[in-house]
């Protein structure tokens, strides 16, 4: 049967290099979803060629019964992730993201598992790769599930911390790698079955990945998504290196990258180190001897039109509630007025603004907002203090000026400084907080009026008054 190799092994590199060009396309909302579709059919070819792998069917009666056990895995997973991408809500997508990435550092714990488990003892050269493997992949797929619940909701999105965290922390993963070092060294050593050590190592492998996800919480979501994301790629290359699958590496080592270049990425718009972020509970201290002077002053969608109609520059600050209101579309009809009118209009996107990585980016694109029209927090904040109307959509924590203050849960993180601005209109629907749980001062400042309202409403109102004028 090495002849099939032949056949398996330029399929993988065809499909290596789908993933790589799908990457590459998926850096440009113009070209993402082209890369969607090339990384799903190179996952299909990758999939396919892999169950033609003696290996994978062993030449006995079991054969039959392992095509069909395959056929049904598959046929159930693609019937679930079928269902779940038809019915997701745009907003739901970070946690559906979570979950996925999840189900990968699993499914990289699962093979190393069996690796182990088929491999024998003594142990051999690769298992310490199937240990670390399915250390990594069993982490990452623990604290993704508890980053799903905290990102839908159903558990508190604060940190969840305790006297001594840390070190508790340290000790459970100690045990697991302790409990991995015991398996390879000799399976039955407390038992006399194998398996035990085995599964020792898994349980304070997972428990590591609750324990260690818990603390973090707030404006830090982003980062830990992000290194789950580059956790569960690291798996499944490693678990690639264990089992000499080239697919596997490549495909591992794209995503291990991405996700801590990502990871990275992200760290620096908060402005934190990621030890930091992994060991400082963000946001679990509530801030101290800040009292907030001033009220929230309500307008109206007329006033509104008239303050963005006879404005020179105007710059649209969207976040998490332009998603919720799927205000996008809105957003473009009143840009297009607005510059029919000679105003300048730009967009002032911050990195963790949404709920996902370039969660604005994608919304706005998908409106039709031209890309050159989008700036970086580096490249827009210079030009709010000669600015005339900062519009802040849906945003709160990302320009939030609680940043700029010692003591603050949001001190150092970079924010769009829209309070520089001549006049802001903040469009929310009423009183509530940030995803970090933070008052925003911003809201009571001189210069800034409240539009109440689901944005998507209050953009439609303002546009039927810029239209009459
Ligand atoms: P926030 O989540 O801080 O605030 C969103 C605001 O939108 C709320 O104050 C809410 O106020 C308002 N809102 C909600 N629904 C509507 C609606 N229908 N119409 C109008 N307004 C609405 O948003 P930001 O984008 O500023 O910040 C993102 C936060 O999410 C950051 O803390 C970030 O760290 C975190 N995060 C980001 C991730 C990423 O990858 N980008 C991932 C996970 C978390 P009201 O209820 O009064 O309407």
């Amino acid at each position: 049967m090495e002849w099939i190799y032949y056949i398996i092994e330029p399929i993988y590199l065809l499909a290596a290099l789908l993933f790589i060009l799908a990457l590459r396309a998926m850096s440009n909302p113009a070209t993402a979803r082209r890369g969607i579709v090339w990384a799903g059919f190179g996952m299909l070819l990758a999939v396919a060629s892999t169950v033609l792998i003696p290996a994978t069917l062993p030449a006995s009666s079991t054969l039959e019964m392992n095509f069909v056990l395959m056929a049904i895995a598959v046929a159930v997973g693609g019937a679930i992730a079928y269902y779940a991408a038809i019915k997701v809500q745009m907003t739901n997508m970070p946690q559906m993201v979570a979950i996925y990435n999840g189900m990968g550092g699993g499914a990289a714990a699962g093979i190393a598992a069996v690796d182990l488990m088929l491999g024998g003892w003594p142990a051999n050269m690769y298992s310490p790769l199937d240990i670390v493997g399915g250390l990594i992949g069993s982490i990452s797929f623990a604290g993704s599930l508890v980053a799903f619940l905290k990102l839908q909701g159903w558990m508190t999105q604060k940190p969840v911390t305790f006297p001594g965290q840390n070190v508790v922390n340290l000790v459970i993963l100690f045990l697991a790698a302790l409990f991995g070092a015991f398996f390879l060294a000799q399976p039955g050593f407390l038992s006399g079955i194998p398996v035990s050590f085995l599964i020792l190592f898994f349980v304070f492998g997972l428990l590591y990945g609750l324990f260690m996800t818990l603390p973090i919480g707030g404006a830090d979501m982003p980062v830990v998504i992000s290194l789950y994301n580059a956790l569960t790629g690291m798996a499944v290359g490693i678990d690639g290196f264990a089992l000499n699958n080239y697919a596997m590496i490549i495909a591992g080592v794209i995503v291990g990258a991405a996700g801590s270049l990502l990871t990275l990425l992200m760290a620096k718009a908060m402005n934190r180190s990621i030890s930091n972020v992994l060991f400082s509970a963000f946001g679990s201290k509530e801030e101290s001897g800040a009292t907030i002077q001033g009220s929230m002053k309500p307008t109206d969608p007329d006033d509104v039109a008239v303050m963005l109609a006879y404005a020179a520059k105007v710059i649209i600050a969207p976040g998490y509630g332009m998603a919720v209101a799927q205000a996008q579309g809105k957003v473009k009809e009143m840009t297009d007025i607005l510059e029919a009118k000679g105003v300048s209009v730009k967009f002032g996107i911050h990195p963790v603004a949404g709920r996902m990585p370039g969660h604005m980016n994608v919304l706005l694109a998908e409106a039709g907002v031209s890309y050159d029209k989008l700036f970086d927090i580096d490249e827009i904040n210079p030009e709010f203090a000669t600015t005339d109307v900062a519009m802040v959509i849906g945003a709160n924590d990302t320009v939030n000026p609680a940043a700029h203050r010692q003591g603050s849960p949001l001190f150092g993180m970079p924010i769009l400084e829209v309070e520089q601005a001549h006049n802001v209109v903040v469009l929310k629907r009423g009183q509530g907080k940030g995803f970090a749980g933070i008052e925003n001062d911003l809201f009571y400042r001189d210069n800034c009026k409240m539009l109440y309202g689901d944005a998507q409403d209050s953009l439609g109102k303002v546009i039927q008054a810029l239209k009459k004028l």
